[in-house]
C-alpha cells in the first residue's frame, strides 16, 4: 500500500518501512565515514529501537564493530495498520549489521518486567557470554513495577503552575502552553518511571547473573538545557525523576566495584524525538537552537552526538567527565553564544517572525523523518509491503 503520514497531536500513527531503513542506512553511513572506534565489543542497548539508544547502537556496532542486542518496545504491522517506526528501523539495522558480520538480535518486551530482563539474560549467556557495554536509553509514559503497581509518568512543573510560549503540534503556530503543578503522586509517579530505579534493577540482574564483563560501562542519558525550560523541565517532574538517574549512577558505582565496572550519565542535547515532541515548551526551544548551531555549524543530531560520545568521551584513556562525573553531549548546545542568542529569539519570537526566527522547518522535517516520512532517496507514491519482519528476533 501506499503510505502517509497520519499526525494526531505529537504522535504520527504510521510509519514508512522503507524510509526507517533509509534513516538506519544513513545513520549507519555516517558512523562508517568515520575513524573506527577501540571501545565496546559486546553491548546491550536497553531502548535500541529509536532515538538515542537506536543511535548508540548504530555507533557501537558499525563504529566499534560491536555484538549487539536490543531490547525495546514495538509493535509489528497489523492488517491495513503499519508497524511503529521503530519496529521498521530495528528490521533495518538487523539487516544491516549481519550484512557486515556483527552479531545482532533483538528482543520486543516489557523492558521494565523481570521476564524481560531474564529472556535478556538467557540469551547473553547462550550466545555472547558477557557483555561490557550496556546502555539505558528508555522513555517511557507508564511502568508496571515488579509488585504489579503501574506508574504513569506526566511532564509537569512542582510547586506552581507553568505558563510558556509554545508550538501548537496540532496548527504549527506560536501558541501558549499552561501546565498545572504536579501532586506529589504525579511526580512520586515520574521517577518511579523515568527515575533510575530500573537501570539499578538491570545492572542488578546482570551483575548477579554474572553476565558482566570487568571494567564493563552502564550509561543512562539525561538532559538538562535552558533556563526557559528549566520550569518544566530540570525543574520539574521529568528533572526529578533525572536527578534519581544520578543518584542511581552513584549506587551503581557502587555496585560495579568488584568488577571495576562504571556507570556514566550522559547529557544529550536537544532533539526531535517522540519522548521530546510531548514536552510543552520544547519544540519551540529546539526549533530555535536548531537554526542558532545550523547557523554556527555545529548542529547535531542523536547519531553525531553518540558517535562522539564513543569515540571522544567513553573510550579514550581519561573518560570526558564534567565536575559531577556527568558525560555532557550537550556542551555544544550549552556553549554561552548558543544560548544568548537562543534567549535572544526567544524574546523577540511571535506569531509574524516564527518561521524567519527559527528553524521550524527543520523541526518538522526531523519530526516526520522519525517516522519515515520525508527521506531522500524513498519513493513516497510507490506500494510497500508494510509487513516486515525482523530477522533474529527473540
Ligand atoms: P525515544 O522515544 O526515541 O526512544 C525510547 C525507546 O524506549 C524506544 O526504543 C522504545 O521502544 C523504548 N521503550 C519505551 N518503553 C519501553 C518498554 N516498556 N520496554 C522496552 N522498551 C521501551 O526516546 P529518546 O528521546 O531517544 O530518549 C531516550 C533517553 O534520552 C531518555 O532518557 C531521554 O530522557 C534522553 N534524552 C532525550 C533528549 C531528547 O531531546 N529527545 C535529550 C536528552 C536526553
Amino acid at each position: 500500500m501506499v503510505v502517509e503520514p497520519k499526525i494526531r497531536g505529537f504522535i504520527c500513527t504510521t510509519a514508512h518501512p522503507e524510509g526507517c531503513a533509509q534513516n538506519v542506512a544513513n545513520q549507519v553511513a555516517y558512523v562508517k565515514s568515520k575513524k573506527e572506534i577501540k571501545g565496546t565489543r559486546r553491548a546491550l542497548i536497553i531502548g535500541s529501537s529509536t532515538g538515542y539508544g537506536l543511535s548508540t547502537r548504530i555507533a557501537a556496532a558499525f563504529g566499534c564493530g560491536a555484538d549487539t542486542i536490543g531490547v525495546a518496545f514495538e509493535r509489528p504491522a497489523a492488517g491495513s495498520r503499519t508497524a511503529t517506526a521503530g519496529w521498521y528501523n530495528t528490521a533495518a539495522f538487523q539487516k544491516l549489521a549481519s550484512r557486515e558480520g556483527f552479531y545482532a538480535k533483538s528482543i520486543m518486551g516489557d523492558a521494565f518486567s523481570d521476564e524481560t530482563k531474564q529472556k535478556t539474560i538467557d540469551l547473553i549467556k547462550k550466545d555472547l557470554g558477557s557483555v561490557d557495554l550496556v546502555v539505558y536509553s528508555l522513555a517511557a509514559p507508564r511502568r508496571t513495577t515488579p509488585d504489579g503497581v503501574t506508574y504513569s509518568s506526566v511532564i509537569k512543573p512542582i510547586g506552581s503552575d507553568y505558563t510558556s510560549k509554545t508550538i501548537d503540534m496540532r496548527t504549527h503556530a506560536l501558541a501558549t502552553a499552561s501546565v498545572e503543578a504536579a501532586t506529589e503522586a504525579e511526580i512520586e509517579g515520574t521517577i518511579k518511571v523515568m527515575g533510575g530505579e530500573d537501570w539499578q534493577l538491570w545492572i542488578k540482574a546482570l551483575s548477579d547473573a554474572g553476565v558482566l564483563d570487568k571494567g564493563a560501562i552502564t550509561l543512562a542519558y539525561s538532559y538538562i538545557g535552558p533556563k526557559v525550560t528549566h520550569a518544566i523541565y530540570t525543574e520539574g517532574t521529568i528533572g526529578r525523576a533525572k536527578k534519581d538517574v544520578e543518584d542511581s549512577a552513584n549506587k551503581i558505582n557502587g555496585m560495579l566495584t568488584a568488577i571495576c565496572g562504571k556507570a556514566y550519565v550522559a547529557v544529550n542535547k536537544a532533539v526531535v524525538t517522540q519522548a521530546s515532541s510531548a514536552i510543552p515548551a520544547v519544540p519551540l526551544y529546539t526549533s530555535i537552537v536548531f537554526k542558532v548551531m545550523k547557523e554556527k555549524g555545529i548542529h547535531e543530531d542523536c547519531i553525531e552526538q553518540m558517535q562522539r560520545m564513543l569515540a571522544e568521551k567513553i573510550y579514550v584513556s581519561s573518560p570526558a567527565t564534567d565536575e559531577c562525573g556527568r558525560l555532557r553531549l550537550d556542551d555544544l548546545e550549552m556553549r554561552d553564544d548558543v544560548q544568548q542568542e537562543v534567549s535572544r529569539v526567544w524574546d523577540i519570537v511571535n506569531d509574524g517572525n516564527l518561521s524567519k526566527v527559527t528553524d521550524l522547518d527543520g523541526y518538522w522535517s526531523d519530526f516526520y523523518r522519525l517516522f519515515g516520512f520525508g527521506v531522500d532517496k524513498v519513493d513516497y507514491a510507490a506500494d510497500v509491503d508494510i509487513e516486515t519482519e525482523i530477522a533474529d528476533l527473540v
